[in-house]
């Protein structure tokens, strides 16, 4: 770790100027991710502005006309436990529950995790080759041990998947980000927060130089009847996804009124296909019908040496989670969903 000032922003204002001025500058928030990226050299900063004392960035508030918004610096824990959420978007909930242990979702905090970085070994390790740490080096995982990394939407230049198990149902749900910088307010679509790794795989998302995330906006439209999320990994706990998957959808005289379905741990970005959610809606939901929409998700998938499984994994988790997700009662342990 390099050595580095640190300093506490007032408000949103400071923390913004902070950062646009000085790209060595960097924001920490539960620190959860950014302290490992220093302690392994991945990233320097010169000055680490905490942003935790800024107000108006924690808590969730509800909108009189539906929806609700979530405090960027609201922690995981917090989220995930919230009456609301457990209420209104279980899914969001089981997707955070899913996620790393009780204690890192404790200090973890919303804006974080939609910025934290890939898990790929190689990012890591700074004295091998990584386009994302250090543009035009290469990729050492594309000839490597690339068991974790991408089956969709990977190129050349890195083969890297986005880590989040939040994300995946904020996907699925259309959240929207919201955020503060040196030119105003804006907000993003959650499909385009995220980036494919292109020509800049060192770029991870659409949030510029400067910008803080204040908080993230969920739709009035909650899928609380039937939702699920599967994350499939090496192990039961504080473990990565090798495969996840968030399902939600409203039936209507028993077919498929509305419905979302979004991968994890398959794409540098959460990966969801509209055509895949046409054509499921206003059939029946059978598993003939999630096993066609999972061959349209699936279109175009292509594995390395050691990840070439995750391909026939996701469409089986694609087809047992929409099972899971017409009887959420059956995501008990023990219990054995079928369509
Ligand atoms: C051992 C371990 C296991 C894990 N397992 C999982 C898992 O299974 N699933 C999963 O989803 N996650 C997992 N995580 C990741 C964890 O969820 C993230 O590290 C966490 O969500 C990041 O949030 P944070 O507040 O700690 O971010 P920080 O580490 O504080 O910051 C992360 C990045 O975001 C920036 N940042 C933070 N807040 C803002 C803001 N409001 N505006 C602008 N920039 C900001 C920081 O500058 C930094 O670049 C794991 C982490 C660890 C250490
Ligand atoms: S997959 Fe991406 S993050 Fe991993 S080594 Fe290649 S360029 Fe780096």
């Amino acid at each position: 770790m390099n050595n580095f000032s640190y300093t506490k922003a007032g408000d949103i204002g400071q923390a913004i100027d902070l950062t646009n001025n000085n790209t060595g500058n960097k924001i920490v928030a539960g620190g959860t991710n950014i302290l490992d990226l220093l302690k392994y050299f991945v990233t320097e900063a010169e000055t680490v502005v905490d942003i935790n004392r800024i107000e108006g960035l924690n808590g969730l508030t509800e909108h009189t006309e539906g929806g609700v918004r979530l405090g960027a610096l609201m922690t995981n824990a917090d989220t995930a436990y919230h009456p609301v959420i457990e209420q209104k978007y279980p899914l969001l909930s089981k997707a955070i529950l899913a996620g790393a242990s009780a204690q890192i979702r404790n200090m973890a905090t919303n804006g974080g995790n939609l910025l934290q970085k890939t898990r790929c070994y190689y990012f890591y390790d700074p004295v091998t080759a990584c386009n994302k740490r250090v543009p035009g080096s290469g990729c050492s995982a594309k000839e490597g041990y690339n068991r974790i990394h991408a089956i969709l939407g990977h190129n050349e230049n890195c083969i890297a998947v986005f880590p989040s198990d939040m994300c995946v149902a904020l996907a699925a749900l259309d959240a929207i980000v919201q955020i503060s910088g040196p030119e105003g307010d804006r907000e993003i679509q959650f499909a385009d927060f995220h980036r494919l790794p292109g020509d800049t795989p060192e770029i991870d998302n659409n949030l510029k130089q400067g910008e803080i995330i204040t908080g993230i906006t969920l739709p009035a439209e909650t899928f609380s009847e039937h939702y699920s999320y599967l994350k499939l990994r090496d192990r039961s706990s504080y473990s990565f996804a090798l495969v996840s998957v968030a399902t939600a959808f409203t039936l209507e005289n028993d077919l498929i009124k509305e419905v979302r379905i979004a991968l994890g741990g398959v794409s540098h970005k959460p990966w969801r296909v509209k055509e895949a959610e046409q054509f499921l809606t206003g059939k029946a939901p059978s598993e003939e019908n999630f096993a066609l929409a999972a061959d349209i998700i699936l279109q175009g998938a292509s594995g390395f040496q050691h990840n070439e499984f995750k391909i026939g994994l996701a469409k089986k988790a694609i087809i047992r989670n929409a099972a899971m997700a017409l009887h959420p009662e059956s995501q008990r342990p023990g219990a054995k969903p079928s369509l």
